[in-house]
């Protein structure tokens, strides 16, 4: 184990890692980064084939992006933003409002900041609420999400995650959601996300209509319904169909029922759109944005708010929003932001994309075709994934982690989740790399899974 990863373990307590299994991976030491490539402290280069936990877009230290974060930083490192404002927050909040999804009935006229996924999850929950109290329909102050859905881990964002296992350990601190079924389309393809006349994909399904059903019978006690638009991404990459996003947007517009899209994952190019919903012709009342919104450099959130949704918080300073956190609006944080759209424009970034989604495609189906361990492979934007039959598997059942090992070895970053091997790379990757990270799949599969 090298100096550092000593020094490591003496002090630092991991996310996400097991302490069991710092022996056997202990957290590697990563000295720098350009595009999609990591570089170790012994000068190795690794392959970044998800994005740093599907944040980077335009790769690592994008000179763009960090010639704004200098420029910013020289001017303005940090104000408080109550009482003050800034001209990065209020650009990137003009830019995220034009460029938002948009609907016959509605547009965005707000934005309101903070720092991770979570609070930007936390901060449309406690709006549809709030704005519950303040117009007098108290009874509505329950939640609606989808089974296996991931918001996030603070108690009120882990309470509307859809899976019973992660929800466990602090089952006795969360808030009593109602929870919905979802389809799957284990085989999906990217051109499953085009709804054509109708609805799209998904909304003919049996969970659909259950679904419908349920919101129906609860909308008395329902404030809102929190919904990954088209990607379950911490479920295995749960593809549900752009149909089923219409119809549970539609259902909860007539229940009077606010819709919060979490596109912490999936916005910002990641299905081949700026945002998921644009694919669904919807634009949901609230909208959470995280991961890519700083290009995947600094941590910023923010969540989008319809216009007009205001109006009950007007008035009486007692029916102001009861939320706030220390670095809300941080310039240093925004002006990356403005930075990253700004290199969507320059680069032309979206209408490169097919032709990086189409060859992801057809590295992918040429993998399942050729590895019998691949049960299934689906695809949406530049999110690939491949569950792989588990009976195959590492007879101590830790098939992710001596994937990821085997991965690594091979100087390339997976992080399967579970069964479910998933390519998520920065936006720009290039060809070369992009067939890197499949062959690397590839073998990887067979060293861990013999044939
Ligand atoms: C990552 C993620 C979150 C939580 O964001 P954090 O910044 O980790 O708090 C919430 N929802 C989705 C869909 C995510 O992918």
């Amino acid at each position: 184990m090298s100096e550092l990863s000593r020094r490591d373990q003496a002090v630092l307590w991991h996310p996400a890692t097991h302490f069991g299994d710092l022996e056997r991976t202990p957290p590697l030491p990563i000295h720098s980064a350009r595009g999609v490539w990591l570089t170790d402290e012994d000068g190795r280069q690794i392959l970044d084939g998800i994005g740093s936990w599907w944040t980077s877009i335009h790769g690592h230290g994008h000179p763009h992006i960090v010639a704004a974060i200098q420029r910013q930083v020289a001017r303005l490192d940090h104000v408080m933003f109550a009482g003050f404002t800034h001209e990065p927050a209020i650009e990137l909040a003009e830019r995220l409002l034009a460029l938002a999804p948009r609907d016959e009935q509605v547009h965005y006229g707000k934005v309101f900041y903070s720092d991770c996924g979570s609070a930007s999850v936390e901060v449309a929950l406690k709006l549809s609420y709030q704005s519950r109290v303040l117009t007098d329909q108290p009874r509505r102050r329950r939640f609606a999400a989808l089974q296996r859905s991931y918001h996030g881990e603070t108690l009120g964002a882990l309470s509307v995650c859809g899976s019973e296992a992660w929800r466990e350990p602090f089952s006795a601190l969360l808030h009593d959601a109602l929870y919905l079924p979802v389809p799957s389309f284990p085989a999906h393809e990217h051109a499953d996300l085009q709804p054509g006349g109708g609805y799209g994909l998904g909304a003919d399904t049996p969970e659909a209509d259950r679904a419908v059903a349920l919101l129906e019978a609860h909308a008395h006690e329902l404030t809102a319904l929190v919904v990954e638009p088209l990607i379950q991404c911490a479920s295995r990459m749960n593809m549900f169909g752009v149909g089923f996003y219409q119809r549970l947007v539609d259902t909860c517009r007539r229940l009077d029922i606010h819709v919060i899209a979490d596109e912490i994952a999936v916005a910002f190019g990641r299905t081949g759109k700026l945002f998921a919903s644009e694919w669904a012709g919807r634009a949901p009342d609230l909208l959470c944005l995280s991961k890519g919104l700083s290009g995947g450099v600094l941590p910023l959130a923010a969540t989008l708010i319809r216009a007009g949704f205001e109006a009950p918080f007007q008035g009486d300073p007692a029916r102001s929003f009861a939320h706030s956190h220390t670095f809300t609006g941080n310039p240093i944080t925004c002006a990356a932001g403005l930075a990253s759209l700004e290199v969507f424009e320059a680069e032309r970034t979206l209408d490169r994309l097919p032709e990086r989604v189409a060859q992801m495609a057809a590295l992918r189906r040429e993998l399942a075709d050729r590895h019998p361990q691949v049960i299934e492979s689906r695809q949406a934007g530049l999110v690939g994934a491949l569950t792989l039959d588990r009976a195959r598997g590492p007879a101590d059942g830790r098939l992710s982690l001596a994937l990821r090992e085997a991965a690594l070895a091979r100087q390339v970053l997976l992080r399967p989740l579970h069964d479910t091997i998933y390519w998520m790379p920065a936006l720009n990757i290039d060809a070369a790399a992009l067939s890197r990270l499949a062959e690397v799949t590839s073998e990887v599969i067979d060293e861990v899974m013999p044939r």
